[in-house]
């Protein structure tokens, strides 16, 4: 049943799963860990699970009765969704027609990124010219937190994306935690904890989640979409990296092959800036491409391009120590990866996948990318030096 749904997490279900069984759930609780590691998703099956009509705390909630539907197409009346908005959305303004323009085209952007939600359970929803969650938005759970819920026994809010909670909004939703009504359960949800307010903090249960081991994500596949072998399989699981919003956007587009296609394309572009960062000199030069790739990608395909880099480097050093090695990550281009492994017999791959996870770590967490980037340029040009 529906904590199958949910990929890796083994302990933290457990904890959820004593807390209901014995009727000790916490009034609010705060996930915290990775983005896109997964543990909103675990907030929703909990808001399933209370609302749902045959759910037991062992296996979760069917996924079919009318609570279930209802709840995954966010219209259940107990269960409230919050996410960084913009101001427009809250104020349908007055008759005139020149406001309700605004409100309409922020409310179609809104649509949009919950339609997008519903694709992608892994996908964190904020609206571009959002200032964070705003005070309008807590002084409507305020309101809807005085009336008990229609049917079932708590109301459940869920706060995504807690630490962008607008200082204002945060001193708001702390008088609500203060005081917190039985009826409501609270789940805040970040992947930047430190940043939410301390007092906010220390009212809430904390649990903290991990990224998904590439052997969870493998388990889960191989018991829920058997359909998806190998070499696909190991791509997927990859190429993610624990990254579950990654994964599920692959899964969905298998068939498709875009997913594929564009991965392909920006795994090349990877390739061809690391030739142009590896002249030997030009320091100055491997900057610039490393500046290009800034302004051409997005934070989260920054990410995957020097994801690929680590995947490329995996394959040169399987290689390295074994020259037949198959089960390459990127088996289409064995030439390249033979190249390298012969032109740069013996760099300290240790170190260099190191940097490389700093660098991703550093662009998830907002640090400027150009600054990220052009250290990492830096010091893996000193990593690498050709043999002459
Ligand atoms: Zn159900």
């Amino acid at each position: 049943m529906s904590w199958n749904t949910i990929i890796g997490h083994k302990q933290q279900i457990k904890v959820l799963q004593k807390a209901l069984e014995t009727g000790r759930l916490a009034h609010a609780y705060l996930f915290t860990g990775p983005e896109a590691c997964g543990k909103e998703s675990v907030a929703f099956e909990l808001a399933r699970i209370l609302n749902c009509r045959t759910a037991d705390p062992v296996s979760g909630s069917c996924e079919t009765c009318k609570e279930c539907i209802s709840l995954n197409a966010f219209m259940h009346p107990n269960v409230e969704y919050i996410f960084p908005v913009e101001s427009a959305l809250l104020d349908p303004g007055d008759t005139a027609k020149k406001e309700n323009k605004r409100f309409t085209e922020a409310k179609e952007r809104y649509d949009l990124l919950l339609e997008e939600k519903k694709q992608n359970p892994f996908f964190s929803p904020a609206m571009e010219r959002s200032m964070g969650i705003l005070t309008e938005q807590v002084i409507a759970l305020q309101h809807k937190a005085s009336f008990m819920p229609s049917q079932g026994t708590r109301k459940i809010f869920i706060l995504s994306q807690a630490e962008k909670l607008h200082p204002s909004a945060a001193n708001k939703l702390l008088k609500l935690l203060e005081e917190p009504p039985a009826h409501i359960l609270f789940i805040l949800v970040s992947s930047r904890p430190e940043a939410v307010l301390p007092t906010i903090r220390s009212r809430c249960q904390v649990i903290r989640f991990s990224r998904v081991s590439s052997r969870e994500l493998r388990l889960w596949l191989h018991e829920n979409r058997p359909e998806i072998t190998d070499p696909l399989l190991s791509f997927i699981v990859s190429f993610s990296r624990g990254n579950l919003r990654l994964a599920w956007e692959f899964i969905n587009n298998i068939g498709s092959d875009t997913a594929e296609t564009a991965t392909i394309i920006l795994r090349n572009q990877a390739i061809d800036y690391l030739r142009k960062a590896l002249v030997p000199g030009k320091l100055h030069e491997a900057i610039t491409a490393s500046e290009e790739q800034v302004k051409n990608l997005s934070r989260t395909e920054l990410t995957l391009f020097i994801g690929a880099l680590l995947l490329f480097f995996q394959d040169v050093n399987h290689r390295r120590i074994n020259p037949s090695f198959q089960g390459l990550n990127n088996p289409d281009i064995v030439d390249s990866i033979d190249r390298f492994a012969k032109n740069f017999p013996d760099p300290d791959f240790f170190r260099i996948s190191t940097i490389a996870e700093e660098a991703i770590r550093a662009i998830e967490r907002n640090a400027n990318p150009t600054l990220v980037m052009a250290a990492f340029t830096a010091e893996l040009k000193g990593l690498l030096q050709r043999v002459t």
